[in-house]
């Protein structure tokens, strides 16, 4: 590891290449890389036109200052964005994370309510079992208890309502529709808590990734959210910088949902890990207000817009496009749920198996009967981690699934071109992986 301040002082393998579903090690060992890292690499890795198009804009600009220039490479970006965004998305702000675009989102909200004298407004919900990002803005609205533990102090007061989690919070006898409202309601109480004046937004991921493993909300639960927001002239920020970018089989997570967000951000499937990218989307009304207003978004950082980052996210949202990649999402995101149900659906630890498209989440437990969680002093999910990748498995297990502090999940997220036999043997190496984690 040398000098290199990484995420642990764990030695790990030093990786060398990448290509199609594999990384390759110093040691020569291949790893399937079932999660995309974190839900990043949807084309899988080396793909030809994305370096093409880095190539390309390298040789004729790598840089030049958003205060002062504009790019060919982000403008038609933004076009070809906004030609396929939710409806009622409009503008685009092109940052170089996810963490960024969520920070930025936040702060656009809370400027819009400023132009439009409502300056009251400044309050953020946001739901337990959520992160945003690992900025301080963004780490406040997360609702993710050992995330935000250590810097407490440091965050900005932020409401939490439950998340819509079916498997864990739908009650027996209760209909699937019924539970929804309930969830959703939660926000309206919150709302009528704090003063609906106070309040600036709502965000939420429409699939919960990180926190929770691959949780969609039931139908009609957004829909819902969305009457809320409105009633009380609450914007709604939907977070889809992890489902978002096609990875649930649809370009944004919330075509699925039946909704459009005010504002949505995107990030990991947009860089594909070729370039740091992430983006904020924001609808005409609320561009218009602060254009037609001060003038000027308050916020800027010395890369966004970067021609470089801006190019590759280009040819990842080309190739997503252009190759027809949506439905092989949904045909092998079917797949990978069958492949897994066969295997594990019984296995005594597998609580519940959940997903949208190539965006898959499996909830291990003690019973599954009681669907008790693991004792945390097990670490069940690092012991996942680590013996996938002695299989020669890269997969994204996380622990506090339940409430911050307990639950273990595995999250699984693979490119878009897996076939049908690395799916196979995702799930095969997953399988031993669990097994091995269980009786250590
Ligand atoms: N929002 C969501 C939903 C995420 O999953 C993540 C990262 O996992 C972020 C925000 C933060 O993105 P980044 O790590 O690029 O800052």
């Amino acid at each position: 590891m040398g000098h290199v301040f990484g995420r642990s002082s764990a030695q790990l393998p030093r990786a060398v290449r990448g290509e199609g579903c594999y990384i390759h090690d110093a040691e020569g060992r291949a790893y399937l890389d079932g999660s995309g890292g974190a839900a990043v690499s949807c084309l899988g890795h080396s793909d030809p036109d994305v370096r093409a198009a880095i190539h390309a804009q390298l040789d004729q600009l790598a840089f030049a200052h958003t205060g002062f220039f504009t790019s060919e490479a982000a403008e038609s970006l933004a076009d070809l964005l906004i030609e396929h965004a939710p409806e009622g998305i409009d503008r685009v702000y092109l940052l170089s994370g996810g963490s960024e675009s969520v920070e930025a989102a936040i702060k656009l909200a809370r400027q819009y309510f400023l132009e439009t004298g409502q300056p009251q407004r400044h309050r953020v919900i946001a739901r337990r079992q959520s992160y945003h990002g690992n900025t301080l803005g963004a780490l406040a609205a997360g609702g993710n208890a050992w995330r935000r533990e250590k810097y407490a102090p440091l965050l900005v007061e932020t409401s939490h309502i439950a998340p819509c989690y079916e498997y864990r919070l739908r009650e027996e006898g209760e209909s699937a529709e019924a539970y929804g409202l309930r969830a959703a309601d939660e926000l309206e109480a919150e709302i009528q808590r704090l003063g609906a004046e106070s309040v600036m937004a709502f965000i939420a991921e429409p699939v919960v990734g990180a926190t929770a493993g691959a949780v969609p909300a039931v139908e009609g639960y957004f829909k819902r959210i969305r009457e809320i927001c409105d009633r009380h002239g609450v914007l709604l920020i939907l977070d889809e910088v992890m489902c978002g970018m096609g990875r649930t089989g649809t370009l944004f997570a919330c075509e699925q949902d039946g909704i459009s967000p005010d504002i949505v951000t995107i990030a990991k499937g947009l860089g594909a890990g070729y370039m740091p990218i992430g983006a904020m989307l924001c609808t005409a009304a609320i561009y218009d207000a602060i254009a037609q207003g001060s003038g000027a978004f308050q916020h800027g950082h010395t890369y966004h817009g970067h021609p470089l980052a801006a190019a590759a996210g280009r040819a990842v949202l080309t190739a997503i496009l252009g190759r027809n990649l949506l439905p092989q999402v949904r045909a092998r995101g079917d797949y990978l749920q069958t492949t897994l149900t066969e295997t594990l659906g019984q296995h005594p630890h597998v609580g519940d198996i959940r997903g949208r498209g190539l965006f898959r989440g499996i909830e291990l437990v003690a019973d599954r009967d009681s669907k008790s969680p693991f004792d945390p002093a097990l670490k069940i999910n690092a012991k996942v981690k680590r013996f996938a990748m002695d299989e020669g498995l890269i997969c994204y297990p996380a622990g506090g699934t339940l409430d911050g502090k307990h639950g273990d999940h595995v999250l699984l997220a693979p490119p878009f071109i897996i076939s049908e036999d690395q799916v196979g043997e995702l799930v095969g190496k997953l399988s031993r992986a669990i097994d091995r984690a269980i009786a250590a």
